[in-house]
C-alpha cells in the first residue's frame, strides 16, 4: 500500500517502516496498523509542543550528573494545558483503534470534560508505575484499570517526547550510563547497535559498536554500557544472552538470567536502514512473544507487548 502524503517527516518514516515489516511479516500487519496509527498521532503531537520549547517546567540538568532523571519529581502542572491537548488528539485515535473500549473512553472523555480527570496526577502515577494508583482510579471512574493506563500512557507521551527533543542536546552532555532513561526516568523498550563515533571508549567490551536504548515512554534515546542489562546492571555474560533467529541475523532479544528481564535489540552495525525504534520494536513483537513464553518479562510495559 502507498504511504500517504501529507505527513510530516517521523510519520512518513513511521508509515514507511509501517509498511516494510508488514510486507516482511503479514501475521503482523493487523497490529502494526493500530500501533503505527497511534505512533504517528503521538508525533504529530510531539512536534506541535516541541515547537513551543519543553513547556515551564522546572528542569534542572545539573541533576543528571548525580544519576536522578531530568523529570524525576518534578511537577507535571505547568504541562496541564498540553496534556488536555493530548487528550483529545489521543483520543481520537485510541477510539478508533480500540473499539471495545469505546464506552471507557466516552466516559473518560465526559470526566475530562466536565474537570474531574486529573491528567497530572494520573501521570505522575504513570511515571512512578503506580498501579495502585490507577486500581483506584478506575474504579471510581467505573472504566477498566487497564485501559486508563494505556489511555495515560498515550497522552503523557508525545507531551514527554516534547520534552526529550528540547533538552536533547544537554542530556547527552551528562554522560548518563543508567539503564533507565535520563529524561523520564521510565525503562527502554528497545536498544539498538550501532557504529559510533569514539571507537576507542570504555562502552566497547567486545564486538565492536556502541549500545543504544530507546526510552519507551518519551522516546529519548542514549547510549550505554554495551553489555549491562538495564533493570540490575549485571554485567557478567555468562548471565547475558541473546537469540535470534537464522533468517533475520540483525534483529534479536536480549535476556538476562539474573533478573529475568527481556529486551529486543537492533543490529545497525551493517545496515544503512534506521527504521524508528518503535514501529520497529511492533515488527519485532514476535521476539516478545518468544521471550515471554520462555519465561522472561519486558523491562517495560508497552501498549503492544500486553497483547502477545
Ligand atoms: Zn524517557
Ligand atoms: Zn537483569
Amino acid at each position: 500500500m502507498p504511504v500517504a502524503t501529507g505527513l510530516g517527516e517521523r510519520e512518513r518514516r513511521i508509515a514507511e517502516a509501517m509498511e516494510n515489516f508488514a510486507g516482511k511479516r503479514p501475521v503482523l500487519e493487523p497490529i502494526l496498523r493500530v500501533f503505527g496509527n497511534i505512533l504517528m498521532e503521538k508525533a504529530r503531537v510531539a512536534d506541535r509542543f516541541a515547537g513551543g520549547g519543553p513547556g515551564d517546567l522546572d528542569l534542572d540538568v545539573s541533576r543528571l550528573r548525580e544519576g536522578v532523571p531530568l523529570l524525576a519529581g518534578v511537577s507535571l502542572e505547568p504541562v496541564r494545558d498540553r496534556l488536555d491537548e493530548s487528550f483529545e488528539a489521543m483520543a481520537a485515535v485510541l477510539g478508533r483503534s480500540f473499539t471495545d473500549f469505546e464506552q471507557d473512553l466516552a466516559r473518560l472523555d465526559g470526566i475530562r470534560r466536565a474537570g474531574g480527570l486529573d491528567l497530572v496526577r494520573l501521570s505522575r502515577a504513570c511515571l512512578e508505575a503506580d498501579r495502585r494508583a490507577f486500581e483506584e482510579a478506575a474504579e471510581f471512574f467505573e472504566v477498566q484499570a487497564g485501559f486508563l493506563g494505556m489511555m495515560t500512557a498515550c497522552v503523557l507521551a508525545p507531551v514527554l517526547e516534547a520534552v526529550a527533543m528540547c533538552c536533547a542536546d544537554r542530556v547527552r552532555e551528562s554522560g548518563w550510563l543508567k539503564g533507565c532513561c535520563p529524561v523520564c526516568g521510565s525503562m527502554p523498550s528497545i536498544s539498538y547497535l550501532g557504529q559510533g563515533p569514539e571507537p576507542a571508549s570504555e562502552f566497547l567490551t567486545g564486538g565492536g559498536g556502541q549500545r543504544y536504548l530507546h526510552c519507551s515512554m518519551c522516546g529519548f534515546e542514549w547510549r550505554t554500557r554495551r553489555n549491562m542489562c538495564p533493570a540490575c546492571e549485571n554485567e557478567d555474560k555468562d548471565r547475558r544472552l541473546y537469540f535470534q533467529t537464522p533468517d533475520e541475523p540483525g534483529e534479536r532479544v536480549d535476556v538476562c538470567t539474573q533478573c529475568g528481564g527481556y529486551l529486543p535489540c537492533l543490529d545497525f552495525r551493517e545496515s544503512t536502514l534506521r527504521p524508528p525504534m518503535d514501529i520497529a520494536a511492533i515488527g519485532m513483537v514476535h521476539l516478545d512473544a518468544w521471550a515471554c513464553e520462555k519465561g522472561y518479562h519486558p523491562l517495560a510495559n508497552t501498549s503492544w507487548n500486553q497483547v502477545v
